[in-house]
């Protein structure tokens, strides 16, 4: 049976996996990349943790027979190198990920955008196993996006493609974005977005699970709050339904185990929004995968370009 290291780079840390060829993890690893406030470059941090698990999986008896790295940030794929990101992460643009690491290790190596993995990874072994059209959208700080159209991951020239938290949901006097824009579905459908408004309401809801706790017990500013964010997430989500036609919307991130106050008025408000031939069939639900969804999509992301 063959193996593969997986590598999930973040902002705040990098989780690896030793991955079978059925996608299970045998093997786990967690590193912090912001430790030292970056003043240690993220790519070395990874190199050193990459070869520590490397070294491990050997140990483990397991012979690896290549890497594959969900990344952070504007990846192009076709070079496995980042090729912008959102706000600052130091030294993270320009990275030559797939160069060092292919020269460490000793393995071919790909790169991919960690939204994009996450959704093959669902596709795989997760709660998108068995569809070919699917829309993945993940839910926190900001909102990552994936597409998965006739059974292929949407990547566009670069690798980049499936930015969906950037599409302009809100033209007219937007918000400024980090992206450098005003007016990007992230801005008004992540969670950082929900928690801006609620701790103006209550400055000790200040994180989604105390939101969605206190919306729990009835709090009917937090019930109303809820209500008009999930609005924006579906009106943004209804725009891309018209697009790709999906057969399923797959909600990641911390907030989608909130199937009540969430993931149920989401379906009601998305196929509310939507043409009725559209609605038809379409499912919206969490994602099954968690921590694992982006080492274990960049190890399918692999496999498929080196089957
Ligand atoms: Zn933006």
């Amino acid at each position: 049976m063959n193996t593969y290291l997986g590598i999930d780079i973040g902002g705040t840390a990098v989780k690896l996996g030793l991955v079978s060829e059925n996608g299970e993890v045998l093997l786990r690893q967690e590193a912090s990349v912001s430790f030292d406030n970056y003043q240690t470059p993220i790519l070395e941090t990874v190199r050193k943790a990459a070869a520590r698990m490397l070294a491990a999986s050997r140990e483990a008896g397991y012979q690896p027979v290549g890497a594959g790295v969900s990344a952070t940030g504007q990846i192009d794929s076709g070079q496995g190198i980042v090729a912008g990101t959102c706000g600052s992460l130091p030294g993270w643009p320009g990275a030559p990920i797939r160069a060092v690491l292919e020269s460490d290790l000793g393995l071919p190596v790909t790169v991919a955008n960690d939204a994009n993995c996450m959704i093959l990874g669902e596709a795989w072994v997760g709660a998108a196993k068995g569809y070919t059209d699917v829309l993945g959208v993940t839910i926190g700080t900001g909102l990552g996006g994936g597409v998965l159209t006739g059974g292929r991951l949407l990547e566009g020239a670069r690798g980049l493609g499936g930015e969906l938290g950037h599409m302009r949901t809100h033209a007219c006097n937007g918000q400024r974005c980090t992206c450098g824009a005003a007016g990007c579905w992230e801005r008004y459908a992540s969670t950082s977005a929900l928690v801006r408004q609620a701790v103006r309401l209550d400055p000790r809801l200040d994180n989604g699970r105390a939101i969605f706790g206190a919306a729990r017990q009835g709090d009917a500013a937090m019930l109303r709050l809820l209500d008009s964010w999930i609005v924006e997430i579906a009106e943004g989500l209804a725009g891309l339904v018209h697009l790709f036609n999906p057969q399923l919307i797959l909600i990641g991130g911390g907030v989608s185990s909130q199937e009540e106050l969430l993931i149920r008025p989401l379906a009601r408000q998305v196929k509310a929004r939507v043409m009725p031939a559209f609605a038809q069939g379409l499912e919206v639900r969490p994602a099954a995968l968690a921590n694992d969804a982006g080492l274990v999509g960049a190890v399918c992301y692999f496999i498929r370009h080196h089957a």
